[in-house]
């Protein structure tokens, strides 16, 4: 008997340590993908976040996911500020590296030749009047070392409103440089050239910026939904991002890792799962939104279609950032939601997954936020870890631990199961 029970504890640790190495490597090939080259940072130059879009509905489509009403995907449009060419900037004649010396406003426009630079201190930005510059030199704001956030968020407002009238801005930053993507392009160039030194403006700047407004470029939400057992009316969505910000020029891409293959890789195994084991009473909704980045547009789009009825959707579990969990994760809407919150508490308590369960208000950080604004139950959960690469080059594959992967599926897994 004794040795009957030994045998069946090798042949359990064997079969949980083999699931459990599939789980991370199967997330690792997942982010590998997601973030080649080939991808382009999932943005809007070749066709990046498109082709991302064709990847996921073929794994929905392997795992065995069905369609949400006969539709696998859900499409709209945007308007974007891309830079498919050129992006280049040289300083004292030196040329300098994209991403890591200087990055350029995602509203920015094209730019070709050189800018003369005249230097102005934030009082002096502040007061600036409108009509006052000219489109022939740019304002350059060198960052102080001691300046209040909130004097730094007003001065950099108003450098924008003078780049969207035809000033061209340059801005010295000591701010980690972080890159977004936008929906409006000014009339004139916007960069920002990252320098901690005690600085002295070099004028000229050479600057080769190539620019595109695109409007009316079709993204795709990407919809699979795992039936339940029994009849039933409720849905439970699982979401996760799945663009990311694209290029900046022709040799610079963003391949967004953490922000959020991580969470597309956990939104695949988590399908997988389910997909096995059907909740008894509830379908399982998996969304891939496009669109966050540019700001929550894929999700907004899936609420106001109104497919499913706010009452039909009992919960929605939004994905992003999972690449981590040295420290634990975040519960955004933990605060609002406080049952569900004490539900994931409770389950941590069984499985020991993950180290901290933090609970956090409400913010329009994440696609759970179109949902909680129309009154449907929604959380956001992202993990924390010593992994600060965010929006910018170093946000790569190779620089993931999943650290916690296997432990917070299993913690997701068990928490889907629980309705
Ligand atoms: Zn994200």
């Amino acid at each position: 008997m004794l040795k009957f029970v030994l045998l069946l504890w090798a042949y359990w640790v064997l079969l949980s340590c083999w699931s459990q190495r599939n789980l991370t490597s199967d997330a690792k090939n997942v982010t590998d993908v997601l973030c080649s080259p080939l991808m382009e940072g999932r943005g809007y130059v070749n066709g990046g976040c498109n082709k991302a879009g064709i990847y996921l509905l073929r794994e929905f489509e392997r795992i065995g996911l069905a369609p949400l009403n006969g539709y696998a995907k859900q499409s709209f449009y945007i308007n974007v500020n891309r830079f498919p060419g050129a992006c280049k900037i040289k300083i004292h004649g030196h040329k300098k590296a994209p991403g890591i010396d200087y990055l350029i406003h995602p509203s920015s426009a094209s730019f070709h030749g050189k800018l003369s630079l005249i230097g102005l201190s934030a009082a002096e930005v502040l007061s600036l009047p409108f009509n006052s510059a000219s489109s022939k030199h740019a304002i350059a704001f060198i960052q102080p070392k001691q300046i209040s956030r909130d004097t730094l968020r007003m001065v950099r407002a108003k450098l924008e409103k003078l780049a969207r009238m035809n000033v061209p801005v340059v801005e010295y930053t000591r701010d980690k440089l972080t890159w977004s993507v936008s929906s409006e392009q000014f009339k004139a160039p916007y960069i920002h050239v990252f320098d901690t030194s005690e600085r002295v403006l070099t004028n000229p700047m050479k600057i080769k910026l190539e620019a595109e407004f695109v409007e009316n470029y079709e993204v795709s939400n990407i919809l699979g939904v795992v039936a339940s057992k029994q009849p039933s009316d409720s849905f439970i969505i699982v979401s996760a991002h799945y663009d990311h910000l694209g290029r900046m020029g022709k040799n610079t891409y963003f391949p967004g890792a953490n922000d959020n293959a991580s969470g597309v890789a956990m939104l695949l195994s988590l399908a997988k799962e389910i997909q096995q084991q059907p909740l008894q009473n509830h379908h399982v909704l998996f969304i891939a939104f496009a669109g966050e980045e540019i700001g929550l547009e894929g999700s907004q789009f899936f609420v106001d279609q109104h497919i499913l009825g706010s009452d039909q959707i009992s919960c929605v579990l939004n994905l992003d950032i999972m690449g981590s969990g040295e420290e634990g994760i975040t519960v955004v809407n933990g605060a609002v939601h406080k049952a569900l919150f004490q539900r994931l508490l409770d389950l941590n308590e069984l499985t020991q997954s993950v180290p901290v369960i933090k609970p956090r208000g409400k913010a329009a950080n994440s696609d759970h936020y179109p949902f909680s604004e129309a009154g449907i139950p929604a959380i956001f959960i992202y993990t924390m870890g010593p992994n600060k690469n965010y929006h910018d080059i170093h946000d790569k594959a190779a620089a993931l631990s999943f650290d916690r992967f296997d432990q917070l599926h299993y913690l997701l897994l068990r928490f889907i199961q629980s309705f």
